[in-house]
């Protein structure tokens, strides 16, 4: 059986801390979103993958490389009919693999129905949880967004039985699109514009999670840090080895990173078996972690940079408490290092470096002209991040290298037009827009109102 314990389990003697010292089932980890220590959950034992089940993925749809993983994460706690409906429900949409030279690739992860890689997790955990809960209870599941995330998990349980979804947002902090995406989700999801920043959105969550009024509502979170989010974004790592990898090889992946979430994935792919020879993690100037891997210090950056690859402004990634966990160390939710993971090990297996706004621009244009392939700010990151990595270790290898597209180009269409002169074209997804109607509920940013609007239109019950 697998069980999840807490990253925070060893910090006996922190002041304001009691250590969660217990393992829960997948089920309370899903639900719970965190440990009651605020540390975050991990899975011991990792499951096993045998590379011949990996590399009979060949041809296969995605959804059938889901399957795998799930079923070997969870076949404890849902029957595995249950889980290939999961699968081919979440991923009824493309997963391509461009070849850009050599064996480089690029794996775009924007085809999902908000257009970036954050559907791939959001589907399969909004499904497990509307079977995971209880009987009869219904579910309410808050999220504060700055922008991506909250779509992603808005279009996610759209429809989803059992469960309701409020998205809280900062009424002046989204783009035009990013509102209309949030606004026109309708059915069980409700979008909530606050009159106020995204740390304002966050707070009232948190004072909602922790309201004992609220209790008999089943109040659940949906962020990044939730391990049901993990699981389903090891599941592309897999699928891309075995559509490009012949028995024997191994692979690099390059993942631009903000939150570590994605990169997690990979690194969880690869303790499950997967022959990954590194995982390449290029961050914005957000350098935080490129700067511990150099020096073996580790000071977040705060307040974060704003940069181009705005979904990655992280001056401290919530996820880096997983990754010290799996390398041995402990940092706990406010980047304090309690203890210091083996820093070679990582050496060995991680490479990361700090790609500038101008890089990312630069890298965009001569993609583009080189290989006409069209990047945006994100996936210009991973790619720069990727041949920094071939320059440093021993330039071009025989083995595949993929890295990851983690947004559609036509999400940032004027840095597209600037740099290029060309309008990338806009996915079905994104067109449908035009057509979606829908208004959202305004609230100032006062806990007050935002508890009487709860109460009067939550249901505990299904
Ligand atoms: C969230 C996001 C990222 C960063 O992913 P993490 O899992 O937080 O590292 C990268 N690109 C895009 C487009 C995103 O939305």
């Amino acid at each position: 059986m697998i069980r999840y314990y807490s990253t925070n389990r060893r910090l006996d003697g922190v002041a304001g801390l009691k250590p969660f010292k217990g393992q829960v089932s997948f089920r309370d980890a899903l639900i719970q979103g965190q440990a009651p220590d605020e540390g975050l959950f991990m899975p011991e034992p990792i499951p096993a993958l045998s590379i011949d089940d990996i590399l009979a993925l060949r041809d296969a749809p995605y959804a059938e490389a889901a399957l795998l993983v799930a079923q070997a994460f969870l076949k404890d706690a849902l029957p595995r009919d249950v889980l290939k409906t999961i699968v081919e429900d979440s991923y009824n949409y493309d997963v391509p693999l461009e070849r850009v030279c050599e064996r480089m690739y690029v794996m775009r992860l924007d085809r999902g129905p908000t257009a970036s890689f954050k559907d791939f997790a959001a589907r399969m955990m909004a499904r497990l949880m509307s079977r995971l809960r209880d009987r009869g209870k219904r579910l309410n599941v808050l999220v504060a967004t700055s922008g991506d995330t909250g779509s992603a998990v808005g279009e996610a349980f759209k429809g989803v039985e059992g469960i309701s979804v409020w998205i809280l947002y900062p009424k002046n902090e989204v783009s035009g699109m990013q509102k209309k995406q949030l606004d026109t989700i309708g059915d069980n999801v409700l979008a909530l514009s606050v009159d106020g920043k995204f740390d304002d959105c966050q707070n009232l969550v948190k004072q909602a999670f922790s309201d004992p009024g609220l209790s008999q509502f089943n109040l659940t979170s949906a962020n990044s840090i939730n391990f049901g989010r993990i699981m389903p974004q090891s599941v592309y790592y897999i699928y891309a080895y075995a559509q490009l990898a012949s028995k024997g090889d191994e692979i690099v992946f390059s993942v631009p990173s903000g939150n570590f979430g994605n990169a997690l994935g990979c690194e969880y792919a690869r303790r499950m078996g997967l022959p990954v020879r590194m995982l390449v993690m290029p961050t914005n100037e957000n350098d935080e972690f490129p700067n511990y891997l150099r020096t073996g210090v580790y000071e977040k950056v705060s307040p974060s940079r704003a940069c181009l690859s705005n979904a990655m402004n992280v001056g401290h990634p919530s996820n880096l408490a997983r990754f010290f966990d799996l390398y041995g160390g402990t940092v706990d939710r406010t980047g304090v290092v309690h203890v210091y993971p083996d820093l070679n090990e990582m050496r060995r297996r991680i490479f990361s470096v700090s790609i500038s706004d101008q890089e990312t621009k630069k890298t965009i244009r001569r993609v583009y002209e080189k290989y006409n392939i069209l990047l945006e700010p994100h996936g210009a990151v991973g790619w720069k991040g990727l041949e920094l990595y071939l320059e440093a270790c021993c330039g071009p290898i025989a083995e595949p290298c993929v890295c990851l597209e983690t947004a559609h180009p036509a999400k940032f269409p004027d840095e597209i037009i600037e740099l290029l002169d060309v309008t990338p074209e806009v996915p079905r997804s994104m067109k449908d827009l035009d057509k979606r109607t829908g208004a959202p509920v305004e609230l100032p940013a006062d806990y007050g109102r935002l508890r009487s609007f709860l109460l009067g239109t939550l249901k505990g019950k299904d």
